[in-house]
């Protein structure tokens, strides 16, 4: 079987994964790979969806027959957020360490923003939040260095500083 679209998040096919092929049929084969790493095949019907003043074209959810924009796979269905309510990762995850320590909101926002529309200055955010995120791992990294030195017990020799471990870093192929 071969496959038109390929959805670029795992588990969720959007409307522009299917608009980006530029196939205009009514059935697209689709290819996507699922929170479990599977790939999960599927053909997604589209369908007119009137809206506002006008009508534009959606997916059609296999399970219920309604448009929708987002398709995510769920118990090895493609279905609407009507049939499976979800969770965004904010909802889901700010409670956890990561989320808040780790750069997990920023490392969610830059993936939205990746995947999202161009619009003016998404670029430049999406530097801004790796800027952020690069900068929280270097602090993390001086801070620890100091234990890992502790922890070697001086039988290795310990980078002094961020920028030698960085510089190291660099130089690896
Ligand atoms: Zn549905």
């Amino acid at each position: 079987m071969t496959f038109d679209a390929v959805a670029l998040e795992i588990g969720t096919v959007r409307l522009a994964d299917l608009q980006a092929t530029g196939v205009r049929d009514d059935e697209v084969a689709v290819v996507l790979l699922t929170d479990g790493g599977n790939e999960h095949r599927a053909i997604v019907s589209t369908t007119d969806k009137a809206s506002g003043r006008g009508v534009h074209r959606a997916m059609r959810c296999p399970r219920c027959g309604k448009p929708a924009g987002v398709l995510r796979h769920h118990e090895g269905v493609l279905q609407c957020a009507r049939c499976w309510p979800h969770r965004t990762s904010q909802q889901r995850q700010s409670n956890l360490a990561w989320w808040r320590r780790d750069g997990g909101r920023q490392t969610d926002q830059l993936l939205r923003l990746a995947l999202g529309r161009h619009r003016p200055g998404r670029l430049e955010k999406m530097q801004a939040l790796a800027d952020e995120l690069v900068l929280a791992d270097e602090q993390r990294l001086s801070t620890l260095l100091p234990h890992i030195g502790t922890a070697l017990d001086g039988g290795v020799p310990v980078m002094a500083d961020v920028e030698s471990v960085l510089a190291i870093g660099v130089q690896e192929p």
